[in-house]
C-alpha cells in the first residue's frame, strides 16, 4: 500500500523543505492527540507524522519520490512511537515528547462563540442570507499561530529538558520522596518562547472583526441556533476554532402573532357585514388575499387561510394564516337607523329576546362550593 504522502500533507510534489514544514506543523496543530483526543483524529496524526518524516529529510524524499517506500510498506505504524530523532526539533519546539506523558501541547481548541441576529417574520417565513459582523480571536498571520517573532523559534526549556515537569526529593518522617511538578519556567508546555510574536503577545491569535455571510433557513423561529463549525474562537496556540452559534431573533410583527408555525390575527367587521357575508382584503406575507366572511360568521369566528403560514424548518408546507373575526355592533345610531334595526327585530321576533345563558365561571365556582359543602 504506498501512500502519498504530498497529498496527506496537502502540498504540491514541488512543494519546499519550508512549505512541507509549514503544511506539517497547521495539522500537527489541528490534529494533535492533546487537542483531538478523537481516535479517527490521532489516525490522521500517525499519518502526517510518518509524511513529514520521509519528507523533512532529504534521503528518505528522494527514495520515495524515485518509487520506493522509505518506511518499508510500514506506514502508519513507523514514524511514531520512538523514532523521533529525524524532526526532534519540530517535535521539541512544539511538543516536546508529548505523545506520551510530559508537557502540554501550547495548542488547544478554541472557544465556541455566540452572536444573535434580529431577523422579521418576512424573513423567517422565506429564509434569507444576512452579512453578520463577528469579533473572534483569528490565527495571529504575523507568526503564523506558532507565539514566536518571525525567524524565531520556542526552544526547549532548559529548567526541564522539555519534559514539563520537575522533580524534587524531599526528606520526610517517611524517608525520601520524590515529587513531581509542572516546571515553573515553561508553565509545563516544556518550550520557552524567548521572543514573542510582537503582534499576539505569544498567544498565536489576535481578536479581530470578520463579516461573515449566513444563510438563513425559512422556518426558525426565536432561539434557533445556527452552527457555523469553525468560525468560533481560535484556540491558544493557534489551536482549531470552536464553532460559531448565530442565535435567531424574531422582531414581533406589527400585525401577525406567531404561534409555532401558524399566525393569528383579528379582523373586526362590522355587524352588517357579519349578517350578510363581505370581503376583506388582508396584506398576507404573500401579498393581497380577499378573506371571505361568509354571511352568518359570528364574533369569535376564525377563518384559515391554509399554507399561508410559516414555512416548516424541517419538512415540506408552511403553517396556516388564522383570521378572528370580531363582530362590531354599532355604538351610536341615528333615528333611521335606529327605525331600520327595530323593524329588523321586529321581523325576526327578537324585540325581547330571552336570551340563552350558558355555564360560565360563576357557573363553576358555584359548583365547586356546593362540592366543599358536601351538597
Ligand atoms: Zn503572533
Ligand atoms: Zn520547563
Amino acid at each position: 500500500m504506498a501512500t502519498d504522502y504530498y497529498a496527506v500533507l496537502g502540498v504540491q510534489r514541488d512543494a519546499s523543505q519550508d512549505e512541507i514544514k509549514k503544511a506539517f506543523r497547521r495539522l500537527a496543530r489541528e490534529l494533535h492527540p492533546d487537542v483531538n483526543p478523537d481516535p479517527k483524529t490521532q489516525e490522521r496524526f500517525k499519518e502526517i507524522n510518518t509524511a513529514y518524516e520521509v519528507l523533512s529529510d532529504p534521503q528518505k524524499k528522494q527514495m520515495y519520490d524515485l518509487g520506493g517506500d522509505p518506511m518499508g510498506g510500514a506506514a502508519g505504524q513507523a514514524g511514531f512511537g520512538g523514532n523521533f530523532g529525524n524532526f526532534s526539533d519540530i517535535m521539541d519546539a512544539f511538543f516536546g515528547t508529548a505523545a506520551q506523558r510530559g508537557p502540554k501541547s501550547r495548542t488547544r481548541r478554541g472557544q465556541d462563540a455566540m452572536i444573535r441576529l434580529e431577523i422579521d417574520l418576512k424573513e423567517a417565513t422565506f429564509g434569507t442570507t444576512k452579512e453578520i459582523q463577528v469579533d473572534t480571536a483569528t490565527i495571529c498571520k504575523t507568526c503564523d499561530g506558532e507565539g514566536a517573532a518571525p525567524g524565531t523559534s520556542a526552544q526547549t526549556c532548559d529548567m526541564c529538558r522539555g519534559r514539563g515537569e520537575v522533580s524534587q526529593v524531599t526528606r520526610s518522617f517517611l524517608g525520601q520522596v520524590m515529587t513531581s511538578r509542572p516546571c515553573p519556567q515553561c508553565q509545563g508546555f516544556g518550550t520557552v518562547v524567548p521572543t514573542p510574536c510582537p503582534e499576539c503577545a505569544g498567544d498565536g491569535r489576535v481578536r479581530s472583526r470578520r463579516t461573515l455571510t449566513v444563510k438563513i433557513p425559512a422556518g426558525v423561529d426565536n432561539g434557533t441556533r445556527i452552527q457555523l463549525a469553525g468560525e468560533g474562537e481560535v484556540g491558544p496556540g493557534g489551536g482549531p476554532p470552536g464553532d460559531l452559534f448565530v442565535e435567531i431573533r424574531e422582531k414581533p410583527h406589527e400585525m401577525f402573532q406567531r404561534r409555532g408555525d401558524d399566525l393569528h390575527c383579528t379582523v373586526t367587521v362590522p355587524m352588517t357585514a357579519a349578517a350578510l357575508g363581505t370581503q376583506v382584503p388582508l396584506e398576507t406575507l404573500d401579498g393581497m388575499q380577499e378573506v371571505d366572511i361568509r354571511p352568518g360568521t359570528q364574533s369569535g369566528q376564525s377563518i384559515p387561510l391554509h399554507g399561508h403560514g410559516v414555512t416548516h424548518l424541517r419538512g415540506n408546507g408552511r403553517g396556516d394564516l388564522i383570521v378572528h373575526v370580531e363582530v362590531q355592533t354599532p355604538l351610536k345610531l341615528d333615528t333611521e337607523q335606529e327605525e331600520l334595526l327595530r323593524k329588523l327585530a321586529e321581523l325576526r321576533g327578537e324585540e325581547r329576546p330571552s336570551g340563552q345563558f350558558q355555564p360560565g365561571q360563576q357557573g363553576l365556582f358555584s359548583r365547586l362550593k356546593d362540592a366543599f359543602n358536601g351538597r
